[in-house]
């Protein structure tokens, strides 16, 4: 005689072996729509390209990246000899006495680091007075932005003052 507890445990078989088959669906209450697919079939059929156009893109591909080398090799060749040459420099400047006494000073905390330069977005901030930044800063502005919080960007007098009369 069959119990309800074999009867669940046969549902369950079934739903475990055909999960994701169509017979499973059967039994969910409500069988989900199955979307019409043999149109989009027809559209990747149709774009699915032929062996020879495969070939002709891979050569064209070839051909491009080839130029595309060619192109970029001077500059990367340059890249690499301008970094050569100011490791080089640099290594003089640290090796030449000059070089050495100061670094010496610098580690003994005898040299004042630069002043922060101003961060003013001049063109964002005051545009109506362009070029009137100092570069050196002096005091900083406090910004409260949405996506980073608080933040001081240090800025010049001459930002600072036009930064206050746009914000008035
Ligand atoms: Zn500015
Ligand atoms: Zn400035």
């Amino acid at each position: 005689m069959t119990t309800p507890d074999d009867t669940l445990a046969a549902i369950d078989d079934v739903i475990t072996w055909h999960g994701d088959s169509d017979d499973a669906m059967v039994w969910t209450a409500d069988r989900p729509k199955r979307p019409d697919l043999s149109g989009l079939a027809a559209i990747v059929d149709a774009a699915r390209p032929s062996p020879e156009a495969a070939r002709a893109l891979t050569e064209r591909l070839a051909t491009q990246m080839q130029a595309f080398n060619e192109a970029v090799r001077p500059v990367a060749e340059q890249m690499v000899h301008t970094a050569r040459a100011v490791s080089e420099a640099l290594a003089l400047i640290i090796n030449s006495p000059e070089g050495r006494a100061l670094i010496e000073a610098a580690e003994r905390g005898e040299i004042e680091p630069d002043p922060p330069s101003c961060h003013c977005l001049c063109q964002a901030s005051h545009k109506g007075q362009q070029g009137i930044c100092e570069h050196d800063a002096i005091a900083e502005i406090v910004r409260v932005s949405p996506t980073v919080g608080r933040v001081e960007i240090p800025v010049c007098g001459p930002c600072r003052g036009a930064q206050m009369a746009v914000a008035r």
